[in-house]
């Protein structure tokens, strides 16, 4: 299936300029867009979104066209909010695309403004994307001189302007309330859903947010059809996806390919495999916030439902491996350090839950694990999970608990030892 393959989103990466407007457009850049205005309804637009199939790449997988349609046509302003706060561990897929390829995530933005009649758009870019931020000022200044983005589109009576903003470097802006609440000069905290952003967004206004990977799909929907795109990969979940790898791999980085592509595969013939003699431990399908799986789980299809199944997220598709040099106590400490860092502190089992957590992990890593330890840390996922405003708190034991699923008796090694063994004990 690989191997028929060409790559979409990052096709010309690393071989040409495409930041440079003149590259992108010699490509057949903002070819998409100039068919969108003068042949195309907005409503048209969103059919052939909807008809694709396209689900978010930001994480949830939640059909794109869907999310347009629930906004509600009653005359008050709408706003479309391009989610480039990239921050999830272990996940560089957007940064690509907005440093190496701006234009196209600039055509999806328009694309998408165009059809849902979007009043005003926003990047809200991730802080520590310096790089990206001043690559899509240049792109933008460009775009707006050839008549892409302002006033009067190609001429055509539709006009959208691109606002781009910079978050400070908080992991949860990235969740859609908060990032709304930091865009509007509030504090980056996170509300509880309904309303969603389609009814009651950006300034109390129908707001559709999309993440960048996503954006950047619409171009080649529009200009080579819903009926082309749903044909790549998985049937429930088509297209094409940048898995970020990272890890224990021996050719790490970001690799394009369609959804429903076997993890083996990734791993193994894209991403180099392993050092020779290692074994697998542990991956994680989807960041930082993904459940683990193990050897026994890399034939699964890396698409939505197909690794939900498994027992995991697909996610953002930020897989990161572990081979059996790692321990599974150290890597589960770290994560509860980032996600107890990253908590905004609304929610008590959030705040204090995730500080507990990372607090007993530090303990064992340390050597001054307790035998009650691993009861506590068995006790504490099914008291956070799901009783939090947003997903941080479920994200923050996603490898926690899984990770006490299938190495339990590390755990328990290590508290025993008081030193980490290095061993797998994969149920
Ligand atoms: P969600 O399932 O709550 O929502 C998905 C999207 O669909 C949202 O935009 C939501 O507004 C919309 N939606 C869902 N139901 C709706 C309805 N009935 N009416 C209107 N709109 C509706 O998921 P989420 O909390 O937005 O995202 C969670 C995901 O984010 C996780 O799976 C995680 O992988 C991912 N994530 C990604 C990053 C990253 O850097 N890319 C960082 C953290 C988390
Ligand atoms: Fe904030 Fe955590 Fe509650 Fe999310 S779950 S709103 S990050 S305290």
């Amino acid at each position: 299936m690989a191997g028929a393959f060409e790559p979409i989103l990052t096709a010309g990466i690393g071989r040409m300029a495409l930041e440079r407007i003149e590259v992108y457009e010699s490509q057949g850049g903002y070819e998409a867009l100039r068919k969108a205005v003068r042949q195309m309804t907005p409503q048209a637009v969103q059919k052939e979104v909807t008809d694709s199939n396209l689900r978010g790449r930001g994480g949830a997988g939640f059909p794109t066209g869907r999310k347009w349609s629930f906004l509600p046509d009653d005359g008050r302003p709408r706003y479309l909010v391009c989610n480039a706060d990239e921050s999830e561990p272990g996940t560089f897929k957007d940064r690509l695309l907005l440093e190496r390829n701006p234009h196209l995530v600039i055509e999806g933005i328009m694309l998408a403004g165009y059809a849902i009649g979007a009043a005003r758009a926003f990047v809200y870019l991730r802080g520590e994307f310096r790089q990206a931020y001043e690559v899509l000022q240049r792109a933008l200044a460009e775009a707006r001189r050839r008549s892409y983005v302002g006033d009067r589109v190609l001429g055509s009576d539709f006009s959208l302007e691109i606002v781009v903003h910079r978050g400070a470097g908080a992991y949860i802006c990235g969740e859609e309330t908060g990032l709304l609440s930091s865009l509007q000069g509030g504090r980056g905290e996170p509300r509880l859903k309904p309303p969603f952003p389609a009814t009651a967004g950006l300034y109390g206004q129908p707001t559709v947010v999309n993440n960048v990977e996503t954006l950047a799909c619409v171009p080649s929907i529009v200009s080579r059809g819903a009926r082309w795109f749903a044909s790549i990969g998985s049937p429930k979940s088509p297209g094409p996806k940048i898995f970020s790898v990272s890890g224990r791999v021996r050719r790490p980085g970001n690799y394009e390919l369609p959804l429903g592509t076997p993890l083996r595969e990734i791993l193994f013939e894209h991403a180099g495999g392993l050092e020779p003699g290692r074994r697998i431990k542990a991956v994680q399908p989807g960041g930082g916030s993904s459940a683990i799986l193990t050897e026994a789980h890399l034939d699964v299809a890396m698409d939505f439902d197909s690794v939900a199944q498994a027992g995991s997220m697909l996610g953002s598709a930020g897989v990161i491996v572990l081979d059996d040099r790692d321990c599974i106590v150290e890597a589960a400490q770290v994560l509860a350090e980032f996600y107890a860092h990253e908590s905004c502190g609304q929610c008590t089992p959030c705040r204090e839950g995730l500080h507990w957590a990372a607090r007993v992990l530090r303990r064992i890593v340390a050597g001054g694990g307790r035998p009650e330890d691993i009861e506590v840390l068995q006790s504490l996922p099914s008291r956070i999970a799901g009783r939090t405003i947003c997903p941080l708190a479920d994200a923050g034991v996603g490898f926690l608990s899984s990770s006490l699923k299938y190495f339990v008796d590390e755990y328990r090694a290590h508290v025993t030892l008081g030193r980490c063994v290095r061993e797998a004990y994969v149920a």
